[in-house]
C-alpha cells in the first residue's frame, strides 16, 4: 500500500472513487508513515491514528452510499495554529501547553464537512513567528531535502515548516498553513511544493490562533497546482464568525487549472531584482518569463517602487498586532502559569516562562511602536506605507493580469545558519513575500527548478484581490512548462 503515498490528492480522490483502495487503507498507510518519519523530521506535534481511522471509516461508508464530498477520504495534516476540537492546539508555544479547544476552526470544519481525514497537527515556529521553523517549543523541523551528496540537515522554511515537511516527505495529500508574511509560500519553495495564500478574507481566521490579524492568511500546501486549487476551494467561503471574512461566492478555481493563459499580460517588477540574488534564482526567474512567453503571455516590465519599504513596514505592523493579540496569554486561562507575589508578578513570570525569545522580541517591538510617544512615528507611518504599497499593486494591475517574481532570495539553508546570526538575516527571507500580505492580494509559489546543489526553488505569482482564478491558471502553465518532478531522497527511512 505504501505506493499510494506518492499519489497526488486528485489521483487519490479518483482512486477512492474507483474503489482502488479504501479511505481506511489510506489512513492506516499515512499514520504508519507519519510515525515512521517523525523521529527524523519532527514535522508532527500530534499524530492521531485513532481519529484518522474513525474518520476514514465514516468516509468509506459515505463513499459506499454515493455521498462523497470534495475531499472524501483524503488524509490531511493541520498546522498547530488551527483549533481542532479535543486535540492539543498550542501554536508550538509553552504558553499554550496542553490547551485542547472545545471548538473547531472554521477552515478545518469545512475540510471535515467535505470528507477530509485528520491525520495530525504539524510543527511550526512559535506563534508563526519565523522563517525556518526553529523557534518551536517542540524543536526544529528538518527539511526532507538535502544538498546533493551532503548529509547536513536543512530548515524546511517557516513558519509552517512541519506542514511543508510532512507533505514533501509524502505523508499527506495536503496540509493547511498560515501566511502572515510568507509562511506558506516560503516553506513551499524550500520543499518543492505548491503553496497558496488566497485573498485576505477568503479563508476564515476564526479558530486559528492570531498572530497579526490584518496580515494572517490561512491557505494550503499541495503537491500540484490542481491539488492546491481543490484545497483552496474547500477552505474558502464566507464566515459570519470572522468580521473580515469576504462575503462573496467562491468561484470554481479547479476549472481554472489547465485553461489557456494566451494573451494574459505578465508583469515583471524590477524592484524584485535585489542585490546579492543568487544566480540560480535570477536564472530561474528569467526562465519563468520565457516559459510564460512561450505559452502565449505578453511580458510587461512594471515598477512597484514602494517594495523596499515593505519589510520595514511589516516588521512594525506585524509585531504591533502581535503584541496586542498576545496580551491575552496571562496564565489565567490556559497553558503555563508561574505563581508570583501578586497578580502583576504572576503575569510577568508566566509570560517570561511561556514565551520563547523570538516571541518576546516581537512583543517588545510591538509594544514599543504602539507606545504613546512612538505611535505616530512608527505605527501610523507604517500604515501609510501600507497604503502606498497597495497603490503600487493597484497601479500595476491596471497594466498586467499577474506578476511573476522569485518566491525567496535563497534556497533552504542549514539548521542554525540564520537563527544563530542576527534576527535581521532571518527577516530578510520574506523580502519577496510580505508585500502580498500587506496588500492582501492572492499569491502562490510553484516549484520551478533545482539550484546547483539540487535544492528546490519556487516562482511566485501575484494577482489582484479576488482574482485567484488567474493565479491558478498562470500557476498551472508554469507547472506544465517547468515539469518539476524531483523528489527528496528518503534518507530518513
Ligand atoms: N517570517 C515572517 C515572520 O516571522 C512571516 C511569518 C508568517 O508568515 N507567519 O513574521
Amino acid at each position: 500500500m505504501s505506493d499510494v503515498l506518492s499519489l497526488s490528492l486528485a489521483e487519490a480522490l479518483e482512486g477512492l472513487k474507483n474503489k482502488d483502495f479504501s479511505a481506511r487503507e489510506l489512513a492506516e498507510t499515512h499514520v504508519k508513515a507519519a510515525e515512521a518519519i517523525n523521529p527524523a523530521l519532527n514535522c508532527f506535534t500530534v499524530i492521531d491514528g485513532d481519529r484518522a481511522i474513525e474518520m476514514a471509516s465514516a468516509s468509506d461508508a459515505r463513499i459506499a452510499k454515493g455521498e462523497a464530498g470534495l475531499l472524501e477520504g483524503a488524509p490531511l495534516a493541520i498546522k498547530d495554529l488551527y483549533a481542532v476540537q479535543g486535540v492539543n492546539t498550542e501554536a508550538c508555544s509553552n504558553i499554550l501547553k496542553g490547551f485542547k479547544p472545545e471548538y473547531e476552526s472554521t477552515v478545518t470544519q469545512k475540510l471535515w464537512d467535505q470528507g477530509a481525514v485528520f491525520l495530525g497537527k504539524t510543527n511550526m515556529d512559535e506563534f508563526a513567528m519565523g522563517s525556518s521553523n526553529e523557534t518551536s517549543a517542540h524543536g526544529p523541523v528538518i527539511n526532507p531535502w538535502r544538498k546533493t551528496g551532503s548529509d547536513e540537515n536543512l530548515v524546511p522554511g517557516g513558519s509552517s515548516g512541519g506542514a511543508a515537511s510532512a507533505l514533501a516527505a509524502g505523508v499527506s495529500y495536503g496540509s493547511t498553513g498560515t501566511d502572515t508574511g510568507g509562511s506558506i509560500r516560503q516553506p513551499a519553495a524550500f520543499t518543492g511544493l505548491v503553496g497558496v495564500k488566497p485573498t485576505y478574507g477568503r479563508c476564515s481566521r476564526w479558530g486559528i490562533v492570531a498572530f497579526a490579524s490584518s496580515l494572517d492568511h490561512p491557505g494550503p500546501f499541495a503537491k500540484t497546482v490542481k491539488d492546491s486549487a481543490i484545497l483552496t476551494q474547500a477552505m474558502s467561503g464566507y464566515d459570519p464568525k470572522d468580521s473580515t471574512s469576504y462575503p462573496g461566492e467562491v468561484p470554481n478555481w479547479i476549472e481554472a487549472v489547465g485553461q489557456s493563459v494566451k494573451g494574459l499580460r505578465i508583469g515583471v517588477p524590477k524592484e524584485y531584482s535585489v542585490d546579492g540574488m543568487p544566480e540560480d534564482i535570477a536564472k530561474l526567474w528569467a526562465q519563468g518569463v520565457d516559459w510564460l512567453k512561450a505559452a502565449g503571455c505578453e511580458i510587461v516590465d512594471v515598477s512597484l517602487p514602494m517594495t523596499k519599504y515593505a519589510l520595514p513596514a511589516y516588521y512594525i505592523i506585524a509585531p504591533a498586532e502581535a503584541s496586542s493579540n498576545l496580551a491575552r496569554y496571562d496564565g489565567m486561562r490556559y497553558g503555563v502559569r508561574v505563581e508570583g507575589e501578586d497578580l502583576a508578578d504572576t503575569y510577568e513570570k508566566t509570560r517570561a516562562a511561556g514565551f520563547g525569545a523570538e516571541v518576546q522580541r516581537r512583543v517588545l517591538m510591538g509594544t514599543y511602536v504602539l507606545s504613546a510617544g512612538y505611535y505616530d512615528a512608527y505605527y501610523v507611518r507604517a500604515l501609510k506605507v501600507r497604503r502606498k504599497i497597495l497603490e503600487d499593486f493597484n497601479n500595476a494591475f491596471t497594466q498586467v493580469d499577474a506578476l511573476l517574481t522569485p518566491t525567496t532570495p535563497s534556497a533552504a539553508f542549514g539548521i542554525g545558519a540564520k537563527a544563530n546570526a542576527s534576527p535581521l538575516e532571518m527577516y530578510l527571507n520574506d523580502i519577496f513575500t510580505v508585500t502580498a500580505n500587506i496588500a492582501g492580494v492572492p499569491a502562490m509559489s510553484v516549484p520551478a527548478g533545482l539550484d546547483k546543489d539540487g535544492l528546490p526553488l519556487g516562482l511566485q505569482i501575484i494577482t489582484k484581490a479576488l482574482d485567484e482564478a488567474t493565479m491558478f491558471k498562470v500557476g498551472a502553465a508554469l507547472e506544465d512548462a517547468a515539469g518539476f518532478t524531483a523528489k527528496p531522497q528518503a534518507w530518513w527511512a
